[in-house]
């Protein structure tokens, strides 16, 4: 099962009653983050899924409301008594950023790794068990999107093992080692399991315009975390000047998506009562629900 919290559903600066929108994913102990604006500590603090778990941030793009958090976020992370590495993926001029901001915070008591994207590429990001599939935004700056992707393997095949003649006390042992050796043979455990099963995956797109090589990139997420910097259709000419989603395009790109199930953050500060606007992407996708900071859902695989 994986988990998601989305710390926060604010765009451009924290607001008293709304931070920055940034999305945390946790599977086996292990977190990943997603953006890192001011103020992310704190909501992240109040969720109460600790710091020193933190394997990986990856960002979106380098706009403040994305990254200005990171300093605070390590030396909180460090305070933790972390001492593994951790990984910031991103586009590329990353180590570059951080280091301009991180002459602030010099005393980081873990290895910090880069993984600088320039344009990405087909394969996932492994880390953990994370698969980060990472895809080209739309915005003022080079953005990108991300999906998490949580993959199941197989059920084992009996007949596929008998066939093979490999006894039965060995059977566990191959699907946790990946591999055996078997009477001078080698015995893969793709030799004696099925299909990989659906796994779970969970899109994020912020800050960005609709593409439809977004759609396709978020196609049958479990849940797709997206923008709404404007609730309504009218500030459309607003909304392609600035590179960000209205409502309803956020609805469409689900729709087209077919996703399972639409969140919406990333809120103008101009927006103070999201639900006078929900309508606009209910219409569009039904199961469309209004962002709220620290708000979560447990991720399970399907039942075969
Ligand atoms: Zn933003
Ligand atoms: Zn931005």
């Amino acid at each position: 099962m994986l988990d998601i919290a989305l710390l926060g559903t604010g765009g451009m600066m924290p607001m008293p009653s709304r931070f920055l929108t940034a999305m945390m994913a946790r599977l086996n102990g292990r977190l990943l983050l997603i953006d890192c604006g001011e103020g992310t500590q704190v909501t992240l603090k109040s969720l109460g899924w600790g710091f020193k778990a933190i394997d990986v941030i990856c960002f979106t793009h380098y706009h403040a409301d994305h990254i200005s958090g990171l300093p605070g976020m390590l030396l909180t992370i460090g305070n933790s008594g972390r001492i593994e590495p951790l990984t910031l993926v991103g586009p590329s001029g990353l180590k570059h950023i951080v280091e301009g901001i991180m002459r602030i915070a010099p005393e980081i008591p873990f290895p910090i790794e880069f993984v600088e994207i320039d344009t990405p590429k087909e394969e996932p990001l492994v880390i953990n068990d994370f698969y980060i599939n990472i895809a080209q935004a739309d915005h003022t700056i080079k953005c990108f999107a991300y999906r998490i992707d949580v993959r199941r393997k197989g059920k084992f095949d009996v007949k596929k093992a008998s066939a093979l003649k490999v006894p039965r006390n060995l059977w566990s042992l191959i699907q946790r080692e990946g591999q055996i050796e078997f009477e001078g043979k080698i015995i893969t455990s793709d030799m004696v399991m099925g299909e990989p099963r659906k796994g779970i995956s969970v899109s994020y797109c912020t800050d960005s315009r609709p593409l439809n090589s977004i759609s396709k990139f978020i196609s049958n997420s479990d849940l797709f975390i997206c923008e709404g910097m404007y609730g309504e259709n009218e500030k459309k000419s607003k909304a392609i000047e600035n590179k960000h989603m209205l409502f309803s395009e956020a609805a469409k790109l689900a729709l087209e998506g077919n996703v399972s199930e639409l969140w919406l953050t990333h809120f103008s500060p101009s927006i103070s009562e999201p639900e006078l606007f929900l309508d606009n992407a209910k219409s569009i996708f039904e199961n469309t629900l209004l962002g709220e900071d620290r708000m979560c859902k447990t991720l399970f695989f399907p039942e075969k």
